[in-house]
């Protein structure tokens, strides 16, 4: 620990002007009102890393005025000169990778070669919706209309707002702000009390690609005060929230007064069927990466490995063998798989996934608790037995845990599955392209992932069915949730 610690108060960033412990407010950087700050510490040791403000009501008021006030000129800018600013905002984080994804790791705490991994995903939202800026197409509907030409256009849809977590603290921030931006709206970003100085060090990358004043602003603080101020303004047309369930619902609550445009990217609770005639080799390396990455902190990680009952076995024990392999330790060294967990609560709740699973006949097989590195450090867990029951099938853990789960049937394989509130991630590990196509109808999921962990990216239409969400981000569609419709019909052709 003490040589972690010591790594970590020794980094110094190549540009240090990146670290920003000021509000970025319509293109100022800025104090909160009252002076008040709120310190930000580093999971490894939890020691402080700074301050940012603490900002509420007032500032996020003058926040959306500014918005208000730059969206004008912002939608009536050309398309390509919009998308030319988002284009070197996404290069200027690439130039500064490195930089970016140590303050990642610094205050989030994943390994360094995740942090950069995260940095290029979050850079190419800003360069995909650069591109996709120009190509918001409308319509010309067939008329039905005697004399009438019938048009529909794509409007942005006004001032937006984005709320996200703190378990991809940039690329959270871009999947909506490249969107948003792109589509011609001004947005206002709270990010995560845990991880601002990811968020604020886009905010001083924005300002150097050219953001006009007002077009985006970044404001730390109170996420209920912020939240409120956002929800109820009726300037504020759409939220973009990213988050657990719960807090999505009261949000959609609080948006249904003005009746705001919302986005909604919520928990997951991924399943992860391994047939009796998958390729073992491939779907054993594929569940530590579904499972581990951001120590497990990830919307997409796998909560239940359902193993058919003929490889349940074999699976389990390599599965189990590579999970022990794993070295956890501080993020900011180079060989590390898994850093620590984020907060107090994330350890509890690992804790009691196991404690509830093992009372009820769940095997530990590796992990089980702590890690001896202490504080927030917690040991790759693989669970064996675990039945329909037990918590950890039903909540979301978000921690390094997997539950391995024996199937006899693809019938009742799909039943359970299905079988909870969450619809985003699934995963499917089989050779049969009969059982591909039957298996991705059936399972209620937005995204299908097939003999494969990795699925995210740009051009995907990232999103959850049932409670893990509304709407989508990235890809073509990514547009759509920013824009409104509207139909212009041209009479009076035929006097
Ligand atoms: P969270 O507790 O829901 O917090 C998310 C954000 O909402 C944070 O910025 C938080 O602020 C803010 N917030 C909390 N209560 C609020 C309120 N009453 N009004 C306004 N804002 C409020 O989630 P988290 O623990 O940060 O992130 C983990 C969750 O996000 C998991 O459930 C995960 O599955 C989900 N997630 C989903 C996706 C996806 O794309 N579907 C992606 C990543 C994560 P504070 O920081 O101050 O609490």
């Amino acid at each position: 620990m003490s040589q972690a610690l010591q790594h970590t108060r020794s980094f110094r960033l190549h540009d240090s002007t990146l670290w920003r412990e000021q509000a970025y407010l319509a293109g100022e950087w800025v104090e909160a009102d009252g002076k008040g700050r709120l310190s930000v510490t580093n999971p490894v040791d939890e020691s402080e890393l700074g301050w940012v403000p603490n900002m509420g009501q007032g500032e996020t008021e003058r926040a959306i005025e500014a918005a208000a006030a730059a969206l004008p000129a912002w939608r009536r800018m050309l398309a390509k000169e919009r998308g030319a600013i988002l284009h070197r905002w996404g290069e200027l984080m690439m130039e500064n990778q490195e930089d970016l994804a140590a303050i990642m790791t610094l205050e989030q705490g994943k390994p360094i070669w995740e942090s950069r991994g995260e940095i290029a995903y979050a850079a190419s939202f800003l360069t995909w919706f650069g591109a996709e800026a120009e190509r918001a197409y409308g319509d010309i509907i067939p008329t039905h209309l005697e004399g009438r030409k019938l048009f529909v256009q794509r409007e942005p849809v006004g001032v937006t707002a984005a709320i996200t977590p703190w378990n991809f603290p940039s690329a959270m921030i871009t999947r909506k702000a490249g969107a948003a931006l792109a589509a011609g709206c001004p947005m206002i970003v709270r990010p995560a009390t845990e991880t601002p100085f990811s968020a604020l060090a886009l905010g001083e990358l924005a300002s150097r690609a050219g953001m006009p004043k007002g077009v985006l602003s970044i404001l730390t603080g109170s996420s209920r005060r912020i939240g409120a101020a956002l929800m109820d303004s009726t300037t504020v047309r759409k939220l973009s929230f990213t988050g657990s369930t719960e807090v999505g619902r009261i949000l959609l609550s609080q948006g249904a007064e003005t009746v705001k445009k919302m986005s909604m990217e919520l928990g997951g609770h991924a399943p992860f069927l391994v047939f009796e005639d998958a390729d073992l080799d491939l779907a054993i390396e594929g569940a530590v990466g579904a499972k581990y990455a951001t120590t497990g902190q990830d919307c997409l990680a796998v909560n239940r490995f359902y193993v058919h009952e003929d490889v349940y076995d074999r699976f389990a024990e390599r599965f189990t063998e590579a999970v022990a392999r794993m070295k956890v330790g501080n993020g900011m060294d180079g060989d590390v798989d898994q850093g620590p967990l984020m907060n107090a609560g994330a350890v509890e709740k690992c804790e009691a996934h196991i404690a509830d699973a093992v009372e009820k006949g769940a095997t530990v097989l590796t992990g089980g608790g702590r890690h001896d590195l202490g504080g927030l450090f917690f040991q790759p867990t693989v669970l064996g037995d675990v039945t329909p029951e037990m918590l950890i099938t039903q909540e979301e853990t978000f921690g390094p845990v997997a539950a391995l789960i024996k199937f006899s049937s693809e019938e009742d394989v799909l039943a359970q599955a299905n079988a909870v509130e969450f619809g985003l991630a699934s995963y499917v590990y089989t050779e049969n392209y009969r059982r591909i196509w039957r298996v991705s109808d059936a399972l209620e999921y937005g995204m299908v992932a097939v003999n494969t962990p990795k699925i995210t990216g740009a051009p995907i239409p990232f999103g959850g069915v049932k409670q893990s969400g509304l709407g989508r981000e990235g890809s073509k569609y990514g547009l759509d949730d920013y824009t409104e419709l509207k139909y212009v019909c041209l009479g009076g052709l035929d006097r």
